[in-house]
């Protein structure tokens, strides 16, 4: 069977190595992004360049998007020259973290077109979109979710969360919420203990043998607090976004997220001292400086 032809739309820290990987695997690929320097990279290893999203549905049969924010990805599908006016394309497969309003949004605008919407939010970071180790949430119909079965693979291991638009974000909101109070938690601990007088390291290996442990005490922090190096590979902004996001869908769903709400502010705060493009381990550098402390080792 011929394999399908893809565009690719949004190059950056996970459309990138995602991309490759299936130029890697033999896939035709049209590529697009505002940075012609993303391009360039794509366009080295073979994928062919697009002036527009109307361009990449015209070229190809599946539409993948790794958009930085729901407004851009809202302007790739149905704003002018997108992707709902493309000839070819049946199918626009969202990889950015979006939110359910949008996807819901977006589904329905394609859908006038006769196209189908997948949210396909993934979790694990650059080095998952790297090696293809991904955790996808996929909610679509099961039809379409045989279409997209073999080429996303390709990015990691897949869960048909359900048929409707929006559900595979509601996951990844949900996860990427306690991602972030993680890194929040975790450095008010590690501060807690440093301050007294414990060993960043002795702290951090008995946590990571103990009950407190989670998914910054294992990662984050050994890799980009201890060093001080924060740089872990996810901008503060975008994970405002995501909890901002995901505190809203909370409030309409009626579900109280007090924890949420708070998370949402640290970031803020985050990102007005240290900016959006910071990375968001800089949440542990904000609790470092309200304690007065360096959790280094
Ligand atoms: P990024 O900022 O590195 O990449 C986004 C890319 O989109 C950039 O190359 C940018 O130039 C391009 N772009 C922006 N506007 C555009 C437009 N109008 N048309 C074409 N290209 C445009 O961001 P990222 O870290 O790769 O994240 C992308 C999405 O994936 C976000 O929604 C993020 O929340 C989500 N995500 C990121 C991670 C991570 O660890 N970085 C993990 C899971 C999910």
């Amino acid at each position: 069977m011929e394999k399908q032809k893809i565009g690719f739309i949004g190059l950056g820290r996970m459309g990138g190595p995602m991309s490759s990987r299936l130029l890697a695997a033999g896939y035709d690929l049209t590529v697009l992004d505002v940075n012609s320097a993303a391009m360039d990279a794509l366009a080295g290893k073979g994928a062919k360049r697009a002036a527009s999203a109307r361009e990449v549905a015209d070229e190809s049969d599946i539409v993948i998007t790794s958009l930085p924010k729901p407004d851009i990805v809202l302007q790739a599908a149905l704003g002018e020259n997108g992707i709902a006016q493309g000839q070819r394309a049946k199918i626009m497969l969202d990889v950015s973290t979006t939110g359910p309003s949008t996807a819901r949004q977006v589904a329905e605008g394609l859908a006038r077109t006769g196209k189908q919407w997948v949210d396909c939010p993934v979790s694990g970071g650059i080095k998952g979109a790297t090696e293809g180790t991904l955790a996808l949430m996929v909610s679509c119909p099961s039809a379409t979710y045989e279409t997209i079965e073999p080429l996303i693979a390709n990015f990691g291991k897949a869960f048909h969360v359900g048929e409707d638009a929006g559900l595979g974000q509601v996951v990844k909101l949900a996860n990427n919420m306690l991602a972030a109070a993680a890194i929040f938690l975790t450095a008010e601990a590690m501060a807690m203990g440093v301050k007294a007088g414990v060993k960043p390291g002795v702290m951090l290996d008995i946590i990571n043998l103990s009950t407190g442990r989670n998914s910054a005490s294992q990662d984050k922090f050994p890799k980009s607090v201890l060093p001080g190096t924060f740089d872990f590979g996810f901008a503060t902004g975008l994970s405002y976004k995501d909890v901002r996001l995901c505190v809203d869908e909370s409030e309409t769903l009626g579900v109280p997220m007090v924890g949420g709400a708070l998370v949402r502010q640290i970031l803020a705060i985050t990102q007005s001292k240290y900016g959006a493009d910071s990375d968001f381990t800089c949440m542990a550098k904000l609790i470092e400086d309200w304690s007065g402390v360096e959790i280094r080792g």
